[in-house]
């Protein structure tokens, strides 16, 4: 008689009650075909549903066990991802069955799509916005529609996104549709989106590296012989990574290996794209989340049947169905991008490190302003620390100045520009060149500002600007919960010009148009940049000159590059730096030097001013120098004297509920029930501060309340961490929900 053979699957539903491997039976006409990482059919209570198989037995563990169904896909994962999403699901508090779906491709096996509904308008852009203003107060729904439509020109928009942008349903779509407003027309998925971006001709394979890059190359090649290898290129902008990347790419395919590149954001960086898919041409895929249903499959599909050997992508190809990876590159690997924001909460980063390290693969993270945690590192002998400090060329890093507001205020000017960059702006466009205006981010906090003297208010035990409420009027620490009365004065010069301080990107905008009223000024942000391709189209009419200003948050400061832009103006470099975060400094500092970066990228020389009320602030002194070693030896200090990480690590508690009472009385009983169940907490080796309502106290309808616990190497507890809270969940009755997030990047 034939052995019997065990399965252990996770279920295809997204619980906390089946969260755990189940296990079945294999029937023997399967055994020879079922492997870790296959995806089966198996009867659940009274359904029959998907599961993936996990681990196999020789041994039942109870007596009564069904059987299998049948086998789905014999190779769905690849035993590594089975491994990283355990892994994955541990470390970053989540649930089993929702690490494996982000390994799965993409629509999750289900249905694809083949055809998508394209969403036209009949009308001109200008003529939509005139319907739109007539049924704006009857059908919101549809006049959002309307709006974004006649963003969109007349390629239109895809249902699926205009549904999800605007929340409309197919009614009001069919109203449109009566109206004679739009119609809708059904194509190939695979024909409509592509990603908009060339290739570019394959490049010079064999550019002779300058020393600086030659020195570099040197030890990258050292490193595939040594591999697994961390490496962190430190290179200012300009200083030729991108090339290295290339380099390194090609020696991996040539030891018969796997390359996979990863991008912040592949909107952003068309350039990198064009490169590599120039170089590798039918090797490369895109891993990219704004194609097609149609056409993401087909891509997946060429990696994981070895077709494509190079895959970039942003941060969920870090997940790419690849074997065997030689090479794996983080690009701007200090980018917030790296890191989900809703469940799994994983750190593209840490994902990178775990699969270089399985692999045997050389991992290159490269910034031109690394991350603290990984400088740390660098510093503390654990990664080498490759630098480029000269851009290709020789070409000047742009020459940048610091306006000091105040100053502006004390001689009456209550203008968003001082008159310094009033005056570089118009000299710019009398030029016939290009500016950019950037505001560091939509204000949504407010912090008090003191405009005589610069003074922010501040937490004094956690250094954290305070957060300003209204009703009661007081002012918060949203780290620790100190709470005081918002001062009438203030307390460094007792002037009573203390107030509120945010400003939009809209304002700006108002502003620029009515300073310079013959420049033709565009704006890309959150609002404007809606849907496929919007960021491209506005970006390339930027390029092409159809727009002397260009003002925007920060999706404008990365990666991108326009030879005709002499002037950046960072409109107030105050809002980043005084969010409730402790990593203001650290995000002021990227920012500045990215937005930096994009003067003068051409053959004109290139010039940045940055207007704020802190100008002695050393993130914004280091980056005016561009000193990025000045400042992170500053930054480090403060991270240190306040064990921040990189000194600690943090694991973020949020609890929400639409009843403000229950949010945070949930929060504090997961508090006792932490600090009973943890040894070391209660020893005071590590912090548990608060609970004290979130940053952003309310978001859809929801109360949230934070703990925010603090000490060294947290990520070994994540384990025991876990069963506390998922027990504590148990108890826990209505609608409250409590989230876990390690190593949080943002604590809003
Ligand atoms: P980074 O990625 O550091 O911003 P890139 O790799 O994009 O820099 O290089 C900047 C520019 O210099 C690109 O146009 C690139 O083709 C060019 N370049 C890079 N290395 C060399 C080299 N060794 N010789 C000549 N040009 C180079
Ligand atoms: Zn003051
Ligand atoms: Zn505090």
């Amino acid at each position: 008689m034939k052995e019997e053979l065990y399965a252990r699957v996770i279920l295809d539903i997204i619980s906390d009650a089946v969260d755990r491997p189940f296990q079945y039976l294999v029937p023997p006409g399967l055994q020879e075909k079922i492997k870790i990482g296959s995806s089966v059919r198996v009867p659940f209570r009274s359904r029959e549903i998907t599961a993936y198989v996990v681990g196999l037995d020789k041994k039942p563990e109870v007596d009564t066990l069904r059987e299998i169904s049948s086998l789905q896909d014999e190779g769905a994962l690849q035993e590594e991802l089975v491994e990283l999403s355990y892994w994955l699901s541990r470390r970053f508090f989540s649930r089993w069955i929702e690490a494996i779906h982000l390994c799965l491709p993409p629509g999750n096996n289900k249905v694809r799509t083949k055809y998508v509904e394209l969403i036209l308008p009949l009308l001109s852009a200008k003529e939509l916005l005139e319907e739109k203003t007539k049924i704006k107060k009857r059908a919101l729904r549809q006049s959002l529609i309307l709006e974004h439509l006649a963003q969109a020109g007349e390629e239109g928009l895809p249902w699926n996104d205009l549904k999800k942008i605007t929340g409309a349903g197919r009614q009001s779509l069919l109203s449109l549709i009566n109206k004679g407003l739009v119609k809708i027309e059904k194509v190939p998925g695979e024909r409509v989106f592509t990603d908009g971006i060339a290739a570019s001709a394959p490049g010079n394979t064999n550019l002779r590296f300058s020393p600086q890059q030659e020195a570099v190359w040197k030890e990258i090649r050292k490193g595939f012989s040594s591999a697994p290898q961390e490496l962190l290129i430190y290179g200012v902008t300009g200083s030729g990574k991108t090339e290295l990347y290339l380099r390194a790419a090609e020696e991996a395919l040539s030891r018969g290996r796997t390359v996979l590149i990863l991008v912040p954001e592949i909107a952003l960086t068309p350039h990198i794209i064009e490169q590599f898919r120039g170089r590798f041409s039918g090797e490369f895929a895109l891993l990219h989340s704004n194609l097609s249903a149609g056409e993401r499959f087909e891509q997946w599909w060429r990696v994981k049947r070895g077709d494509a050997r190079v895959v970039l992508g942003a941060r969920s190809a870090v997940f790419a169905p690849l074997e065997n990876i030689g090479l794996i590159v983080m690009d701007e690997e200090h980018e917030n991008t790296y890191k989900q924001s809703d469940s799994p909460r994983y750190h593209a980063r840490e994902v990178a490190k775990w699969r270089a390290a399985y692999n045997g693969s050389v991992l290159l993270l490269g910034s031109a302003t690394p991350s603290l945690e990984t400088y740390a590192e660098a510093k503390n002998g654990n990664i080498p620390l490759l630098k480029l400090t000269e851009r290709v060329g020789g070409r000047p890093l742009p020459a940048i100045e610091i306006v000091d507001m105040r100053q502006e205020f004390k001689e009456r000017n209550k203008g968003i520009f001082s008159r310094k960059l009033w005056k570089a702006i118009n000299e710019t466009l009398l030029r016939g060149e290009q500016v950019i205006l950037f505001l560091n981010r939509r204000g949504f906090s407010s912090f008090q500002l003191c405009r005589q003297c610069g003074y922010v208010m501040r937490c004094p035990s956690c250094d954290i600007s305070l957060t300003y409420h209204a009703s009661p009027e007081h002012l918060e620490c949203h780290y620790c919960g100190y709470k005081r009365v918002a001062p009438e004065f203030c307390p460094k010069c007792k002037s009573p010009h203390i107030r509120n301080f945010g400003l939009g990107t809209q304002r700006v905008e108002k502003e620029a148009k009515s300073s310079f009223p013959n420049a033709c000024v565009m704006r890309m942000d959150s609002d404007t940049a809606v849907g496929r391709g919007a960021y491209i189209k506005i970006l390339s009419a930027f390029r092409e000159q159809k727009a002397a200003i260009l003002i925007g948050t920060q999706m404008i400061a990365k990666g991108l590059d326009f030879p005709d832009v002499t002037l950046v103006g960072v409109i107030a470099a105050d809002i980043s730096l005084h969010l409730p975060d402790f990593r203001a400094g650290e995000r002021t500092f990227q920012l500045l030097s990215q937005v930096a970066g994009r003067a003068g990228r051409g053959d004109k020389k290139g010039k940045v001013i940055i207007q704020t009320f802190t100008p002695w602030h050393y993130s914004i002194q280091a980056a005016a120098k561009h000193n990025y070693h000045g400042f992170i030896e500053e930054e480090l200090k403060r991270r240190r004297a306040l064990s921040f990480p990189p000194f600690s690590e943090i694991i973020l508690f949020s609890c929400s509920s639409p009843q403000e009472k229950k949010a945070a009385e949930t929060a504090g009983k997961l508090r006792v029930s932490l600090i009973k169940n943890l040894p070391s907490l209660s020893a005071g080796k590590e912090e548990l501060l608060g609970p004290f309502p979130a940053p952003i106290k309310k978001i859809n309808g929801r109360f949230r309340y934070h703990l925010l616990y603090k000490g060294d190497n947290l990520g070994l507890k994540c384990e025991i961490i876990r069963s506390i809270v998922w027990n504590y969940k148990k108890e826990i009755r209505g609608d409250i929900r409590v989230v876990v997030d390690f190593n949080p990047l943002m604590m809003l």
